[in-house]
């Protein structure tokens, strides 16, 4: 076999596989292997009975204060975060009985909200781990992928926070690791689903819906993106980078 040929079929497998595992890792439908990253890749969801639930948190309602809430913590979880969950559910149930009936009439509408649905519960399952009361330091191997990648831990910050204020509308700021090229990637997320590279694992979230920060920050959405980087969970990111790189090979 042509052996440039051979490396790029190799590469699309690479980020074919990352693009399952992750699905797999966030939505929590494959069991935990041994010697895996827990905490950042296969445990993080769960199906019960064939149907996705909502994770409990990782920490108490309280413990984010005062950078965030009890009461946007838990409103955000046991209400928005459940609605994707219960969505994700009722779009499988559709598309199962559209196959059933052969009858793809709403198919269209049908992918859309399994998309917008099923990407809301990665991304908030993401998200409550993306924090940790105090924050953490940056580990060393994420210091060095971000160097590589941003020139500085620093320009990796300050992108992440100016280009998550800088989200139109609803969406998410994105720290990601893109495994073709092994580097990290920023990225925006509009609503939950768009803008993204396909193939990326998405390390560290920060939500900027209003529904994320209205109820303590008002229309600050500056001072919000400020304070979940002193939340951020860099540990967890750098757990979730051991863990895509090992699956991509
Ligand atoms: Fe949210």
């Amino acid at each position: 076999m042509n052996p440039a040929l051979s490396r790029r079929n190799t590469l699309k497998l690479a980020g074919v596989a990352a693009l399952a595992a992750v699905t797999k890792g966030c939505l929590g439908q494959s069991e935990p292997k041994p010697g895996m990253a827990g905490a950042a890749g296969l445990e993080l969801g769960a199906v019960e009975g064939g149907e996705y639930v909502l994770p409990e948190l990782p920490y108490a309602l309280d413990a984010l204060e005062p950078h965030y809430e009890k009461r946007t913590l838990q409103i955000h979880h046991d209400r928005h975060h459940a609605g994707y969950v219960k969505g994700l559910n009722r779009m499988l149930e559709k598309l199962a009985a559209a196959r059933r009936d052969g009858d793809y009439g709403a198919v269209k509408a049908l992918s859309r909200g399994l998309a917008f649905h099923g990407s809301g519960h990665v991304l908030h399952t993401l998200f409550w781990n993306s924090m940790t009361p105090g924050g953490s330091p940056m580990p060393r191997a994420l210091r060095t992928a971000a160097e590589r990648s941003f020139g500085s831990t620093d320009a990796c910050s300050d992108q992440l926070a100016a280009a998550t204020k800088a989200v139109e509308g609803s969406g998410w700021g994105v720290l990601c690791y893109e495994p073709l090229g092994d580097r990290l990637l920023i990225l925006q997320a509009e609503k939950h689903q768009n803008l993204t590279v396909w193939g990326c694992v998405p390390l560290l979230v920060c939500d900027v819906w209003e529904h994320a920060y209205y109820l303590q920050y008002a229309n600050d959405r500056g001072t919000w993106v400020g304070n979940f980087l002193k939340l951020a969970n860099w540990e967890f990111a750098a757990e979730r980078l051991a863990w895509a790189r090992r699956l991509a090979g």
